[in-house]
């Protein structure tokens, strides 16, 4: 459920919006007021946004955008590109910039002023050049083929961009959707509405602009992207996917009357990093976060930090919070951790342990106490629930404390 809102927002609704703005609320002859400052100011953001967050997807993708709707103003602007260069750059871009943005929503974000970034530069920037070639009249072969009839379809034929464009939006949609589904994240779902939105400006019959509004309007719906994945990352822990420490801030302030808190902490943790390394240790830490939203569900339970966990019973008071905490810390036991490649596949496999991977009991020691109304200092219900976690763990671990 979570990934589908990811997909549709906010993308789809921005372009839906600029959809129905052309549609139905700005008359044609107010648009060149839009085109004079709504580009500058997407294509401005996304490059100052892509620049001060150190995201080289949204810089690049930017920037392959505003070239790309530059040139087209400049050498192909009119009613359907007839032909000569007009026709060559329409037919470069429709194929190169849809193969653009698939590519930049698979690279693993590493900044643009190291090797990968001026690597991933050094990709895109001659694509300029090599257009420029093709426009020469030596090279009218070579450019024809960016119009080659793949297929005898009359459907296809009719369609405003040529073959190879719609091969190249077919592969770009087909690879952003793989990447979605191993990684559904608001930036991926943002390049899939950018095509979505370059395929509009391509196929809008004309270059002027409209298709300059869909080309920034795919540039907004990258930098919008961007900016929520920012705001989520606060809220949401990367490697678990709970709620972090400062959304439990937030929570306890809202909270009125009686609620219980439960500090929960992984025994001996350390222990288990230094034997099988940081990495089992980070599964380990998703198999019990996996364990505490299925056991008591993703509302009330946050990462505190490192190895700790913090679950809040609104409403609730120690001893009703007892036994889901008594369910959870059996479930976790009972888990016998088995340790899998660094690749861990999401699911698990159906026998675990029988090609002789080592396997591994894990146990959480719970300490739990109460808010009795809004005048409690919920910092000093944490620090009692951190004080009966102390006397757990004192006491042999494994076991749920108040
Ligand atoms: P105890 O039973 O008393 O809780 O012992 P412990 O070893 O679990 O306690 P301690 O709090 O000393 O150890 C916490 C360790 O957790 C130290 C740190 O290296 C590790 N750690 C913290 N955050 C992470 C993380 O995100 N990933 C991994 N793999 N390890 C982490
Ligand atoms: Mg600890
Ligand atoms: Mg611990």
């Amino acid at each position: 459920m979570r990934s589908f809102t990811t997909l549709l927002t906010p993308g789809g609704f921005l372009l839906l919006a600029i959809m129905a703005v052309l549609q139905w609320i700005m008359p044609p002859e107010s648009l060149s007021a839009l085109v004079q400052i709504y580009p500058y100011a997407v294509f401005g953001a996304g490059l100052f946004f892509g620049f001060r967050f150190h995201r080289s997807q949204l810089l690049f993708a930017t920037l392959v955008l505003a070239v790309a709707d530059r040139a087209l103003l400049q050498y192909a602007a009119g009613d359907g590109p007839a032909e000569g260069t007009a026709r060559i750059v329409f037919n470069a871009a429709a194929v190169l910039v849809p193969l653009n943005l698939a590519g930049l929503s698979f690279i693993a974000e590493r900044g643009f002023v190291t090797a990968r970034g001026l690597l991933r530069l050094a990709i895109i920037l001659p694509q300029l050049p090599i257009v420029a070639l093709l426009c020469r009249p030596e090279q009218a072969g070579l450019a024809a083929l960016l119009e080659h009839r793949l297929l005898d379809i009359p459907f296809v034929g009719g369609l405003p961009i040529a073959q190879p464009a719609l091969l190249a939006f077919g592969v770009a949609f087909g690879l952003v959707t793989v990447r979605f589904i191993c990684r559904p994240d608001l930036i991926v779902g943002g390049f899939m509405w950018a095509l979505v939105a370059t395929l509009l400006a391509l196929t809008t019959g004309r270059i002027g602009a409209v298709s300059t509004l869909y080309f920034a309007t795919a540039g907004l719906i990258l930098v919008v992207s961007v900016i929520e994945s920012s705001y989520v990352l606060a809220y949401r822990d990367e490697l678990t996917g709970l709620r972090t420490r400062r959304a439990l801030t937030e929570a306890l302030l809202k909270l009125g009357g009686r609620y219980a808190v439960a500090m929960i902490d992984v025994d001996h943790f350390k222990k288990f990093n230094d034997q099988y390394g940081h990495d089992a240790g980070d599964q380990l830490l998703r198999m019990v976060a996996a364990k505490l939203t299925k056991v008591l569900g993703d509302e009330g339970a946050f990462r505190y930090g490192g190895e700790e966990f913090c679950v809040l019973f609104p409403g609730q008071s120690i001893q009703d919070a007892i036994p889901h905490l008594e369910v959870l810390r059996r479930a976790v036991e009972a888990s016998s951790f088995a340790l899998r490649d660094p690749d861990r596949p999401a699911k698990k496999p159906k026998k675990s342990s029988s090609n002789g991977a080592p396997s591994q009991t894990v146990t959480v020691s719970i300490g739990v106490a109460e808010g009795k109304d809004r005048n409690t200092d919920p910092q000093e219900v944490i620090k009692a629930a951190d004080e009966a976690l102390y006397r757990a763990k004192n006491a042999g671990r494994n076991m749920v404390s108040v």
